[in-house]
């Protein structure tokens, strides 16, 4: 295919207030010498679209312009930058949704997800890929094998999410690991701690329906956090993971860490919470949060085509682009797990 054979313009759903999306004629992006040009076949609706969507705001980022949302972007190249490979257009990718600067103390230390001059899908004020097509750079449009879904490619997204999870919570071969909440992070952190080499997974939620799925995600046990005290059960975990972002949960799953263990904040909750300080400091646990990744695509195209992660059962809902309410919508149901919208159907 030729750059001859692209459209002048795409079809985009954009974020234009609060709670109002609309359908967009826009104009193809342009793609520097070292990007390229994908041609969209599936994106993930993720927390942090139904947040922008409905609340305008996450923390300090807000949307005070339209604003194109999706972040998690699976497709093939069909344009290039003149420093680019050509033999790649038509190559299948899942993308990596960051263009770090580079240059910064953050970005020289290996550290890019703490680039302060990052731009990344769907955060303001830079576009997301609910479009027919997106622009991402050469070298973070990873290359994927014939056998991962398109889906799954996309999806690769909350696994990386899960693999820098695993890796800040030091997770080895023959742990236990504690995991609250088993909204679609829950389940794909139990997934990649079983990968891990986790020889216990154990989740906890208060709903009946969740803990279930947990079970056939990875978690060797499911609890409910309304009838055992997670804090004083005797779970003595190597590692605890927060996915819930509820205060109760975390007070109590750090209760639950051995001394010396490492406990791993990632869910979006309560931005201000309460603290077993004392627990903390006498069993010199390790906290810390999780802010996106760095270089866990390889690991995720690893995890996901050798089957050993499963990304394809955990989409329940499908949606065109003139759906992307719907989709944003879909959480309210409760059987709901990941929704994902195709732009070409
Ligand atoms: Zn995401
Ligand atoms: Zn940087």
């Amino acid at each position: 295919m030729s750059t001859a054979d692209l459209p002048e313009s795409m079809s985009t759903s954009v974020l234009a207030g609060t709670k109002t999306i609309t359908m967009e004629k826009r104009q193809l992006p342009a793609y520097g010498p070292d990007e390229v040009l994908v041609k969209i076949a599936a994106v993930g609706v993720c927390g942090s679209d139904v947040h922008y969507f409905r609340h305008g705001r996450i923390g300090d980022f807000v949307v005070d312009a339209p604003l194109v949302l999706g972040h998690e972007a699976s497709g093939t190249i069909v344009a290039v930058g003149d420093g680019v490979d050509p033999s790649r257009v038509g190559q299948r990718v899942a993308v990596e949704p960051q263009r770090p600067c580079g240059k910064c103390r953050e970005c020289l230390a290996g550290l890019y997800n703490l680039c302060s001059r990052m731009e990344f899908y769907a955060t303001p004020p830079v576009d997301g890929a609910f479009a027919e097509y997106a622009v991402i750079q050469d070298a973070f449009a990873h290359a994927i094998p014939d056998n991962l879904s398109d889906e799954a490619a996309a999806l690769l997204e909350p696994l990386s999410v899960a693999i820098t999870t695993m890796r800040k919570a030091h997770v080895e071969p023959g742990n236990t690991v504690l995991i609250a909440g088993a909204g679609p992070i829950g389940i794909i952190c139990a997934q990649t701690a079983k990968a891990f080499g986790a020889a216990e997974v154990i989740v906890t939620d208060l709903v009946p329906e969740r803990r279930e799925r947990a079970l056939r995600y990875g978690a060797t046990r499911a609890v409910d956090p309304a009838t055992v005290d997670v804090a004083t059960a005797g779970l003595d975990v190597d590692a605890f993971i927060d996915a819930s972002g509820a205060p109760s949960a975390v007070s109590a799953g750090i209760k639950a860490v051995r001394p010396a263990g490492h406990v791993v904040l990632v869910g979006l909750g309560n931005p201000q919470m309460t603290l077993p300080v004392e627990h903390i400091q006498n069993y010199e646990i390790t906290l810390t949060g999780v802010f996106r990744y760095t270089n866990t695509w390889p690991a995720a195209i690893h995890l996901a085509s050798s089957g050993l992660v499963d990304l394809d059962s955990l989409v329940t809902g499908r949606f065109g682009l003139d759906q992307v309410e719907e989709a944003l919508e879909s959480d309210q149901d409760p059987s709901s797990l990941k929704s994902l919208v195709y732009p070409w159907k």
